[in-house]
């Protein structure tokens, strides 16, 4: 694919992320765990696989510094889940910093700077 093809689609994927970046924002108060979501396979890259799983509060600066898709392959979504949903799941919290420098390692298609 055309690296101009891919990074409409990027874009794209950047614009629904906002989207849904403000509705959870606006349904905090039901589902304020947030749970980093991505498709995990062989194309998945280390960073996308050290985050899959992983839940942060909605507050968390994770999500206002790398809301996903964090680079120009990258699959990754938000999944946000109820107070309910999270002790069912038996989930933990954890703190977005302590991933940064997983997303900071990557450059714009998912490989190591
Ligand atoms: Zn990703």
């Amino acid at each position: 694919m055309k690296t101009r093809t891919i990074k409409s689609i990027y874009n794209e994927l950047k614009k629904y992320s906002k989207i849904h970046y403000k509705a959870g924002i606006e349904n905090r108060q039901d589902r304020p765990y947030w749970k980093w979501d991505t498709v995990f396979d062989c194309r998945s890259c280390e960073t996308c696989k050290g985050l899959h799983g992983k839940v942060f509060m909605w507050n968390d600066p994770i999500w206002t510094d790398y809301l996903p898709p964090v680079h120009l392959t990258c699959r990754c979504g938000v999944r946000t889940l109820t107070n309910a949903a999270f002790i069912e799941k038996g989930l933990e919290v954890s703190k977005g910093s302590d991933y940064y420098h997983l997303i900071e390692a990557i450059n714009d298609i998912g490989g190591i700077k």
